[in-house]
């Protein structure tokens, strides 16, 4: 999945007040995406989930004039990544604003959680430039990770949405299948598992028995917790769960946001999702159809 890289790049988020150094990442967006230098590989299938494009992030020193207002991001492993706050910058001869997304596809893998993870504190940082209490223009903390207003003392933190994925099944004997879906309205959907936002005030579990429902009314039962994986693209942390249909099998699709959910047997499952390296989504339905059932027990 997008966190899962070697340990020579484990993830800290711990804030420090650092100031980069030449050699250190300074990313920086706009409404176009994220600064980055792309070269095409050739060969790969980039649609069905190859690696097509290799990606470079700027570094401090790739800058003709040194970014303005820049705070410290995280580090993965060894290397230190900062984020350019500033309207504008002089990009880099080479690089590009490139779509967050679209850049699901380059590797390494590494970068390209840092490229997502990024992009979430960005959206925030610039979501937060003035208070939402008393209107005031607010300040970075200056040793944490905090968007903090000098009139009325607000404090703001990081956003994160919770979100589930589940993986509705049916095992009887020989007989597995899971509950696949796509969505309404983009021409390019792939196949995916129910998912859906929680709500304030529900717990994940109640998350899940309400998007199944309303997405394909079914009613599901023993829910086992999977895997968790920051979403950044959406300001997500996604739950993945599997469980089993509890009662009629029949699916009602919800037309307002599904173009069509059905039942797959492990031998129907498309194989479009497996290349995806990237998300539990596609881990999820790739670990079914290799395993069926003992996916999860
Ligand atoms: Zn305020």
């Amino acid at each position: 999945m997008i966190q899962e890289f070697g340990v020579e790049h484990a993830y800290d988020n711990h804030f420090e007040p650092h100031e980069p150094a030449e050699k250190d990442y300074v990313l920086h967006y706009t409404a176009a995406g994220c600064l980055a230098r792309v070269t095409h590989v050739g060969g790969a299938d980039a649609d069905a989930g190859d690696s097509g494009e290799v990606m470079e992030l700027p570094r401090l020193a790739d800058y003709p004039r040194r970014p303005g207002l820049v705070t410290y991001l995280f580090s993965l492993g060894e290397e230190r990544f900062f984020l350019a706050l500033d309207e504008r910058v002089l990009a880099p001869a080479g690089f590009a604003y490139e779509s967050v997304n679209w850049l699901r596809r380059a590797e390494p893998q590494h970068l390209l959680f840092a490229a997502a993870t990024g992009s979430q504190l960005d959206r925030w940082y610039r979501a937060n430039r003035f208070c939402g209490r008393c209107g005031a223009r607010t300040e970075l903390a200056s040793r944490s990770r905090e968007v903090v207003c000098p009139e009325c003392a607000s404090i703001v933190y990081p956003r994160i949405c919770p979100g589930v994925i589940c993986a509705v099944t049916s095992c009887r004997g020989d007989d597995e299948r899971i509950v696949l879906t796509r969505y309404a309205g983009r021409t390019t959907a792939l196949w995916a598992l129910v998912a859906g936002f929680t709500e304030i005030g529900e717990p994940l579990e109640d998350t899940v028995r309400r998007e199944v429902m309303e997405e394909v009314g079914l009613s599901v039962r023993n829910l086992r917790f999977y895997k968790s994986q920051p979403w950044s693209f959406t300001d997500t942390l996604l739950v993945g769960f599997w469980c089993e249909v509890d009662g009629d099998p029949t699916i009602t699709v919800d037309r307002s946001e599904l173009k069509e959910a059905r039942w797959f047997s492990r031998s129907e499952i498309p194989l479009e999702r497996t290349g995806d390296h990237a998300s539990l989504t596609g881990e999820m339905i790739e670990r079914f159809r290799l395993m069926g059932r003992a996916a999860w027990e």
